[in-house]
């Protein structure tokens, strides 16, 4: 019997995430032609809308607003939407609020967990094997998740993203009273460094612009920022930026930081000591620009310029521009 698998969908804007999508692609797959793809939600009338065109049979939905969707909150929600569709699969998108609600929701409604999945396969009845990457990358492992229920979180990037399908789903209004009185008084902050409508957050960028102490100072790194905005991408830095305070720890990739993999990530004079690498070492293509071409970035990187990037990054950025069609700036 094919599963009915429920998806946990975020919106913003009006319009689904892509790690959300992401992850109803691989519901799709997964539920297959007889299964069922269900879906929860906690963006009221605005996400069911964005939800619709994506098919799922039924969804759940629960108007919270975003300062009290805690992971707590979220995740008795969303066991509740996960035992009312019968659901055997709950898929998560690889965002740090995905990962933090993977944890809780397995706890409450009684689940085997994983998260950072870059492969997710049905391998019996009551048996699904994850792949995930280890060691900031170096390796990969097999998890075997036994159990009539699997709570999953996606690595970001990691699949493609579904595509609108017809359909329009049963919907069903979840009551907030299931969330417990301790989580009623929690209130929620974002990670997101960036403001709401300057550019991608980092959890959902294709494309991210790291800089380092190789900017030499606060004030050059507006040329990041620039570059960032001419392709669309997501800024982010190292420790020694945020710890000098040249930008706030929200910007932090790394080991104490935030692990990314986009499709592109550019250090920008950067390093590549280990802590750092871990957090990114997984994105599709790296490109570093040093000057030192003996750095350790360049060991972990596709393309590397050896230069200054007070030079490059505003000749960079008028390319790109150019070719983008944008004006200059
Ligand atoms: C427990 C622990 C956890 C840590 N967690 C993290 C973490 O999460 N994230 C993180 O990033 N670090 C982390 N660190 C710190 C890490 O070890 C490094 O110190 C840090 O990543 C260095 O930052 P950086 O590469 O910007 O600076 P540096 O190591 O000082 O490197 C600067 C680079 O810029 C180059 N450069 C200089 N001038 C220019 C120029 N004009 N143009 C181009 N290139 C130039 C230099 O050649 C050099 O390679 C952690 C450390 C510890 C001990």
């Amino acid at each position: 019997m094919t599963p009915t698998v429920l998806v946990l969908a975020e919106a913003s804007g009006g319009l689904l995430t892509g790690p959300t999508k992401e992850a109803i692609g691989v519901a799709r797959t997964l539920a297959g032609p007889d299964g069922s793809l269900a879906a929860v939600t906690m963006g009221g009338p605005s996400a069911l809308e964005a939800l619709a065109p994506f098919g799922p049979k039924e969804v759940w939905v629960a108007d919270v607003p975003p300062e009290a969707a805690t992971s707590g909150a979220v995740a008795a929600l969303a066991a509740h939407a996960a035992d009312e569709s019968r659901a055997a699969i709950v898929l998560l998108g690889g965002t740090t609020f995905g990962r933090d609600v993977t944890g809780r929701l397995a706890v409450r409604w009684g689940a085997a967990a994983a998260t950072g999945a870059t492969e997710v396969a049905i391998a019996g009845p009551e048996e699904v094997h994850v792949r995930r990457p280890v060691f900031g990358g170096r390796a990969t492992e097999m998890r075997r998740l036994v159990g009539p229920r699997t709570v999953i979180a996606l690595r970001p990037h990691a699949f493609a993203e579904a595509a609108a399908s017809a359909g329009t789903p049963t919907v069903h209004v979840l009551d907030r009273s299931v969330i417990p009185a301790t989580e009623g008084a929690a209130r929620r902050r974002s990670l997101d460094p960036a403001e709401p409508g300057s550019g991608p957050s980092l959890s959902d960028a294709t494309i991210v612009v790291s800089g380092g102490r190789g900017m030499r100072a606060a004030e050059n790194f507006h040329l990041i920022e620039e570059l960032a905005q001419s392709l669309g991408a997501a800024v982010g830095a190292s420790r020694a930026v945020t710890d000098a305070g040249w930008r706030p720890t929200s910007f932090q990739i790394g080991q104490t930081g935030r692990a990314v993999s986009p499709q592109l990530y550019i250090a920008v004079g950067i390093s590549g000591a280990i802590q750092h690498v871990v957090g990114m070492v997984s994105s599709r293509t790296i490109v570093a620009i040093n000057t030192d071409a003996s750095a350790p970035i360049f060991k972990v990187a596709d393309y590397g310029l050896v230069g200054d990037a007070l030079t490059i990054l505003p000749a960079l950025t008028r390319e790109v521009r150019k070719v983008r069609g944008l004006p200059a700036n």
